[in-house]
């Protein structure tokens, strides 16, 4: 039996296509790899209907994609930014919902309505910038999702003439639950895919055991920091490792903290949610990472929802949630430290 490792970060991602039943015993596979939502995103099914599964999997992704697109002209969240108000579907509708749950649940750390302080930065284009105290604290006063109205007929309004959305923080999660739906909807099992480096499983491997996913090491992307073995699982991880850039010997990366409109500085690295949700799995990684472990860790024992937590310091300590205690298998270097209700 092949051993996989599915790995978080872009970095590490397995890539493979094409279909496989290389002996007798050995279950039918077929995976893809595709570019989608702006990052690879890996898809891979077991068992009879195997390329059915994967294929109805790429066209959910595809759809999605072109409602969710900051950029593409006909997309609803493109349509909804520059003409700040507009008719979407329902997927937008309700995504954006969640959205602004989450905002409320998290205390603004996760805000969809925090792109004009990403742009000014310049993530957006790649023409990296950093904005002045001043330019960051008048765009404090255009951001904050209490600006997106939800009205009737999934009319959506941006009350700010300067308001916009960008669902970059949810919106993986949200398609990774949609997809592994729609996969196990063709009589799928077994399977697993990573919306670039965002993990969702479904069942277990094909051999009875648990899938493995790997952690990876924000100090060096091609090491992993340890395993997560999962049923069922979704397992999102965001980084300032992973989109950034560096001035005058400064690192700025992608994770803004709204408070401030400047990238988080929350003395974490990395945060990975496991969760049953991909897309709370997605929304709390972003949120937690602007919390910061202590804040973090008061919110995971406060929250109604279920969930744990992979914190990763600045300084390279590793904490995990009580009830990762099992599921984790640190590097023989890293001893986490057990944070406990
Ligand atoms: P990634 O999309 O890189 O996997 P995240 O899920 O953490 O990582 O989302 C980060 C993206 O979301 C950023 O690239 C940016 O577009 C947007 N974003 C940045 N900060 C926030 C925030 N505090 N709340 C919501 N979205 C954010
Ligand atoms: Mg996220």
């Amino acid at each position: 039996m092949k051993f996989k490792l599915f790995c978080l970060g872009l970095g590490l991602m397995v890539l493979f296509g094409g279909c496989s039943s290389a002996s007798s015993n050995s279950p039918e596979e077929y995976s893809q790899t595709i570019f989608a939502m702006d990052t690879a995103m890996t898809l891979t099914a077991y068992g009879e209907g195997c390329e059915a599964a994967v294929n109805a999997a790429i066209s959910e992704i595809n759809r999605l994609d072109a409602l969710f697109s900051v950029n593409n002209e006909n997309s609803d969240i493109y349509r909804l930014n520059n003409e700040k108000s507009a008719q979407v579907s329902d997927d937008t509708y309700s995504l954006l919902g969640s959205a602004i749950d989450f905002y409320e649940k998290t205390y603004g750390a996760l805000d969809v309505a925090v792109y004009p302080a990403v742009k000014a930065w310049g993530f957006t284009t790649g023409e990296h910038r950093v904005p002045s105290d001043s330019e960051l604290s008048e765009l404090k006063t255009h951001i904050g999702a209490e600006n997106i109205i939800l009205g009737e007929n999934n009319t959506v309004t941006l009350t700010d003439s300067l308001a916009e959305v960008d669902l970059g923080s949810v919106a993986k999660g949200y398609a990774s639950d949609l997809v592994c739906n729609v996969m196990k909807n063709t009589g799928i099992t077994s399977g697993i895919v990573s919306l670039g480096g965002n993990v969702e499983t479904i069942g277990v491997k094909t051999d009875g055991s648990l899938w493995k996913i790997g952690v990876t090491d924000p100090s060096d992307e091609s090491s992993l920091i340890g395993t997560l073995s999962l049923e069922n699982k979704a397992v999102i991880t965001s980084g300032s490792y992973q989109r950034y850039f560096d001035l005058d010997g400064v690192r700025y990366h992608h994770i803004i903290d709204p408070e401030t409109c400047a990238p988080a500085r929350s003395g974490l690295t990395s945060v990975t949610i496991v969760s049953d949700s991909g897309l709370t799995a997605d929304a709390y990684s972003t949120a937690v990472f602007v919390m910061g472990l202590e804040k973090g860790s008061d919110f995971w024992r406060s929250s109604s929802d279920s969930f744990d937590i992979v914190f990763i310091t600045d300084e390279g300590e590793v904490y995990i949630t009580e009830g990762l205690k099992n599921a984790f298998v640190p590097r023989d270097d890293i001893e986490p430290v057990i944070i406990e209700r």
